[in-house]
């Protein structure tokens, strides 16, 4: 094995040690850790309505390890739900992301909403809505600022369950998004059941539009039931302006993406707030 990539003893113990199971076990016992050695933290994505302002920030949590730099949540997330990790740093990402809105207006950014993802596995815990609560009264957050965001997978198979959570989070006056819409195969006889506000279409749907026709088909009719069930559409990942205008042409309500901006640390959102509402005066 070692002689294949150039025989030195290096990458022999290269490759034991970036063996599957062991780095597994290693990233799971640094996650462990990674709360109280401080080494979460959230970045902010911009999501804008159809003029353009700045109505919401999406946190996206982020892992600064002090070996690998930063690891993707798309590789630690997973991992944190099948350990149940995912509960402590779930409301972790809650009240660092509540905090931080109440920060922003102190600061003296206008109040827009804050976006906080929410996994399956938090979701369906029993003790999901009391620690919304908690959060809220340890805050001080008012909730009608909070959106949370939900994929469809488990309301899909728990409906009884989902039903009565997001009923019991819509009384509080926080709204909820279902993300990734379209990768889930929700049927529509139930959707309409669901008390949500905001459908956000799945990236995918968005790559290559107009261009690609189904994307194209897919991204209309998506727009269109959103309409019909009176739910704002969001699109996520907009990268081109191709892609926008197209979104725009067809009434999508909410645009995120690259094109507008990246995820960014929390101190540069006030700045990018300002620039973007000179840019939009500036045009309009
Ligand atoms: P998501 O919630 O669907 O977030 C959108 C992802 O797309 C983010 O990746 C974002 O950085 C990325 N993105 C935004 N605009 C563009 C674009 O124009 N082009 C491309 N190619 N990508 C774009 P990120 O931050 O790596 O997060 C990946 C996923 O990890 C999230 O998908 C979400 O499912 C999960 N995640 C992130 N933060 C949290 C968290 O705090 N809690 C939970 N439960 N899940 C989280
Ligand atoms: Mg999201
Ligand atoms: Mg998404
Ligand atoms: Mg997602």
């Amino acid at each position: 094995v070692a002689k294949d990539k150039g025989g030195s003893c290096y990458q022999y113990y290269d490759q034991i040690t970036v063996d599957q199971i062991p780095e597994r076990m290693m990233l799971e016992n640094h996650l462990r850790k990674a709360l109280e050695r401080d080494e979460m933290l959230l970045y902010y994505q911009p999501l804008l309505d159809e003029k353009g302002t700045i109505i919401a920030a999406e946190a996206l949590i982020r892992w600064s390890h002090p070996m690998h730099g930063f690891v993707s949540p798309a590789q630690f997330i997973p991992l944190a739900e099948e350990t149940g990790l995912i509960i402590p740093i779930g409301e972790w990402v809650l009240r660092t992301a509540c905090m931080q809105h109440l920060i922003w207006v102190r600061e003296g950014l206008p109040k827009i909403q804050m976006s906080v993802n929410v996994s399956l596995r938090q979701f369906s815990n029993q003790d999901f809505v009391q620690v919304v609560d908690r959060v809220i009264e340890e805050t001080g957050m008012d909730p009608k600022y909070l959106i949370l965001e939900i994929t469809e997978g488990y309301v899909q198979h728990h409906m009884e369950h989902a039903i009565s959570v997001l009923g019991q989070l819509k009384e509080r006056g926080i709204q909820i998004a279902i993300d990734d819409f379209g990768t889930g195969y929700s049927s529509l006889s139930r959707l309409h059941k669901l008390p949500i506000h905001i459908l956000k279409l799945d990236q995918s749907f968005v790559r290559h539009l107009p261009t690609d026709e189904v994307n194209a088909s897919i991204v209309k009719t998506v727009i269109q039931l959103g309409h019909s069930l009176d739910v704002a559409v969001a699109a996520e990942g907009i990268e081109t302006e191709e892609e926008l205008q197209f979104l725009q042409s067809q009434g999508c309500d909410k645009f995120q993406g690259y094109l507008f901006s990246r995820p960014i640390p929390a101190a540069q959102f006030i700045a990018t707030f300002a620039d973007f509402n000179l840019k939009k005066n500036l045009t309009s």
